[in-house]
This record gives C-alpha cells, sequence and structure tokens, in this order.
C-alpha cells in the first residue's frame, strides 16, 4: 500500500464472502490499524454452510455415536459462534468495525440486494482503500482458475457496488463515492502474479493465534501453526522476509516517480548473510 504521498488517515474497507477470508489480510490490517488507518471488516455471509468440519465428520459416524450436541446445533446457534470468533480475530489486529451481512453462504449469490448493502457500506465508510476478492475466473494463460464460488460472487457484488457508488443516482442527493484504490489478497494467485508483499513478521503470532480462534471450522494449534508456516511463511519465501501477505492491484497505481523501497535497497547492498537471517527472523 502505497501512503507516501498522502499524510491522512486512511480508511480501509475489507469485504469478503466468510469471515475466515478476512484472516488472508489481517496483519497488513493490523499494520495499518496499528499505525493510526481505521480498518472495517465485512463478511457477505455468516458462513454457517461453511467448513463445520464437526458436523460433518459427526454425520460420518453410527448415529449412536454422534455428538448430540454438534448434531442438534443449529444453523443460528452456529452462526452466532462464529460471529464471536470473527469478531475476536479482528479485535486481535485492532479492528472492531465488524459487520457481518447474513447473506446465506454456499451458494452466495450476487443478488441486487446484496450489491445494495455494498453500496451502502461504501457510503457510510467512504474508503479510499478497499481490499476484497479477486473477480478473475482465469489466470494469466486463460485456465480457469476458480470454480464460480462464493467468493467469486463477492467479487462481482462488490465490483457493481463499486461502480453504482461511484455514479450519481438520479432523484437522490446522496454524495457518490470512489474507492482511490483497491487490492486482492495473494492467496488467491499464483506466486508469480504477486505485486507486492506487505511484511508481516512482527504479526506472525496473531496469524497463528487467529486460526487457533476459528475452532469452529475444526482448527488445531498444530494446524494454526503449520497453516501460517505453509501460508504466510512461504510467502514470507518469496519476499526474503519471514512472514509476510502478498496482494494484487486491481489497477496499475500512478506514482510521482519510480519508487524503490527501504527494504530493497537494504537487500541489494547487505550481505547475503543477512538476507537468509531475516527469512529465518534472525534478522529484522
Ligand atoms: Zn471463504
Amino acid at each position: 500500500m502505497t501512503q507516501e504521498s498522502t499524510e491522512q488517515p486512511l480508511r480501509i474497507l475489507v469485504v469478503m464472502a466468510h469471515p475466515h477470508d478476512f484472516t488472508h489480510c489481517a496483519g497488513t490490517c493490523g499494520i495499518h490499524s496499528a499505525g493510526g488507518d481505521t480498518v472495517t471488516a465485512v463478511s457477505m455471509t455468516n458462513g454457517v454452510g461453511t467448513h463445520n468440519e464437526r458436523l460433518h465428520d459427526e454425520l460420518l459416524k453410527p448415529e449412536e455415536d454422534q455428538d448430540a450436541s454438534i448434531v442438534n446445533q443449529t444453523g443460528e446457534a452456529y452462526a452466532e459462534v462464529k460471529e464471536r470468533e470473527f469478531r475476536d480475530v479482528c479485535a486481535l489486529f485492532g479492528v472492531s468495525d465488524v459487520r457481518i451481512l447474513a447473506f446465506p453462504d454456499k451458494p452466495f449469490r450476487k443478488t441486487a440486494e446484496a450489491v445494495e448493502a455494498l453500496r451502502h457500506i461504501i457510503y457510510d465508510v467512504r474508503p479510499h482503500v478497499l481490499i476484497t476478492q479477486r473477480p478473475y475466473l482465469h489466470g494469466r494463460q486463460g485456465m480457469v482458475t476458480a470454480a464460480h464460488n462464493d467468493h467469486d460472487e463477492t467479487a462481482f457484488a462488490m465490483l457493481e457496488a463499486q461502480s453504482l457508488a461511484s455514479a450519481p443516482d438520479y432523484g437522490s442527493r446522496q454524495r457518490p463515492h470512489t474507492i482511490a484504490a483497491a487490492y486482492y489478497p495473494g492467496v488467491y494467485f499464483m506466486p508469480d502474479e504477486i505485486d507486492f508483499y506487505v511484511d508481516i513478521s512482527e504479526w506472525k503470532d496473531k496469524r497463528i493465534q487467529a486460526e487457533i480462534l476459528f475452532s469452529s471450522q475444526g482448527h488445531t494449534e498444530a494446524f494454526a501453526h503449520k497453516r501460517i508456516e505453509i501460508s504466510a511463511g512461504h510467502m514470507g519465501w518469496s519476499a526474503g522476509r519471514e512472514y509476510a501477505e502478498g496482494f494484487v492491484r486491481a489497477n496499475a497505481e500512478v506514482l510521482p516517480r519510480i519508487i524503490v523501497p527501504e527494504s530493497a535497497l537494504v537487500r541489494a547492498s547487505e550481505p547475503r548473510e543477512n538476507y537468509l537471517k531475516r527469512i529465518a527472523g534472525e534478522l529484522k
């Protein structure tokens, strides 16, 4: 996120399909909220249809062995648990403006109602920055890289809401709003498609904690460590840092000149030993 041209705090809007999707950019959000920017986290759905692994596993058992507290849990009760987990996870990264739009998931479909809800969130938050699901169904080689799913539908709903919010509406005095910059989390892309990385090494423990907090999805401590090691750890490897979150820009930025980050200048001139130590977390 390029912030060299503006002194004003940024308002950042994160819109994802399911509560857990927020985690893919959580470290970056933590950096921004700690730096005085505001972050609003939105989940299009309450995630009830997604990742109820415990229920799945109970239903594999013979009926007499099933845990009644899991099998008889209502969708509403599961949604409540998931909402609590989502709010707790957001709080780890300094995000208190958390909104769950209770559209059904699996499948979530882009409806006029969903687009309208997002449009009003844009008017309400008036974000400078949007982080959301990627709207591409194809990779660079034209291969289909995603089945049409909740994430894509969220991306399409968000694109339409952005376009509507930025246009004047006949018969309404609503002040239009155009989002200055939009980014997609790198987890939805191939490594060679990432535009830039944010170093989240300092936030690694919180990323692990966030995975553990989503325990309704069956996450264990060992799983949480492994997941962050291979996801944020892999991006860190590519970035030459301990842990990182990658992003893809929705649009190319216009810069006042070529800007080379301090980290690249340091890396170019330092001993190679430092580079290895930084990936290993032995050097900040
Ligand atoms: Zn998801």
